[in-house]
């Protein structure tokens, strides 16, 4: 018999998130718990208000999961097969939950139940919202220790933020354009992107505009990742000659085994993968780190961002992500 508990938990940003679709101060994201015999495990949603989820229908979402859940340890494709539709982040969590369960009834860490060599760890990167060059100056200061650097851009001020950034530092920079450009945009700062040592640009255009896309691919002197163009393995096939490579989400994905399915199919395709997060805590972006020694770029920084991370698990070490040695995801409150 499994119980399912969740709680809500208001995030509090570090900085003002600007993005090119608006600001904000806070997320809110559910943390979901599974007991089942004697053992706790649990997991993280960081509901994506964009595709319509929010800590209240990530929670009924979860609720309807559980209850259909036979063995909890059969973890593999639990969470997938009872998904509840639009609902991806609820389906991480539970996704994320079994995993942390199955890692605590066998003892091991998921890393190894997974059979995951954790030596291979890209370094990860620390993203750096638009705002003014004073505040962006203060940002880039912050991000010491870390040998990458995404940079968000998308308004009529790129340029000027970005070499801001190249002002104060020599590192490897990536680009987040957040569909934040249109075709033409994008041909006329490509260029100087390259010239000022940009690494690849993420969702350069809107979503859904695959033909300007696969336009923008054959004049693109840098590569160009998807990010809200992809959200499941399914959507892969179609987007292999509009993008150069993916970037994988656990929350618009439905978790760690869907994200797995993702990283064969990407490979299938000739695709790059770069694993992100959305502003979540540590239990997040701990359970996303157990499979970035499997991917080509980490920009799992989600939890650097807030003020109040309630969870301590993987941290940053010389630029790269150091998974926590205790069983499951390792994961242990911040205040025991
Ligand atoms: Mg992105």
């Amino acid at each position: 018999m499994m119980r399912l508990r969740h709680q809500a938990i208001d995030l509090q940003l570090r900085h003002t998130f600007r993005l090119a679709r608006g600001d904000s101060d806070s997320r809110r994201v559910l943390i979901v718990e599974i007991e089942h015999d004697g053992l706790i495990g649990r997991g993280e949603a960081a509901p994506i208000a964009r595709y319509g989820q929010d800590a209240e229908s990530a929670a009924r979402a979860a609720e309807a999961m559980v209850a259909q859940i036979g063995d909890p340890l059969a973890f593999e494709v639990a969470a997938n097969r009872m998904a509840v539709a639009g609902q991806p982040a609820a389906e991480a969590a539970v996704d994320m939950a079994l995993r942390d369960l199955a890692g605590k009834r066998f003892g091991a860490p998921l890393y190894q139940m997974m059979g995951i060599d954790t030596s291979t760890m890209p370094v990860t990167s620390f993203t750096i919202g638009m705002d003014t060059p004073e505040i962006i100056e203060q940002k880039v200061r912050e991000a010491e220790g870390f040998e990458v650097l995404k940079v968000k851009l998308g308004s009529p001020d790129d340029r000027r933020m970005l070499e801001t950034v190249r002002k104060i530092t020599n590192c490897p920079i990536r680009v987040d354009a957040n569909e934040g450009w249109t075709l033409e945009d994008a041909l006329a700062r490509l260029e100087w992107l390259q010239d000022l040592g940009v690494e690849f640009v993420e969702q350069p255009l809107p979503a859904g505009q695959l033909a300007e896309m696969r336009e923008l691919k054959k004049q693109s002197p840098l590569p160009l990742m998807a990010d809200e163009s992809v959200g499941r393995a399914e959507d892969i096939p179609r987007l292999a000659e509009a993008f150069d490579g993916i970037n994988i989400k656990l929350m618009k994905c439905g978790g760690l085994g869907e994200a797995l399915r993702m990283i064969h199919v990407a490979r299938a395709h000739g695709l790059k993968i770069m694993l992100g997060c959305m502003v979540e805590t540590s239990m997040a972006i701990t359970a996303a780190a157990h499979i970035a020694p499997l991917v080509d770029s980490v920009d799992l920084d989600g939890n650097l961002l807030i003020t109040n991370d309630p969870f301590i698990g993987a941290e940053v070490k010389e630029g790269k992500l150091v998974l926590p040695s205790e069983p499951g995801l390792g994961v242990r409150d911040r205040a025991s």
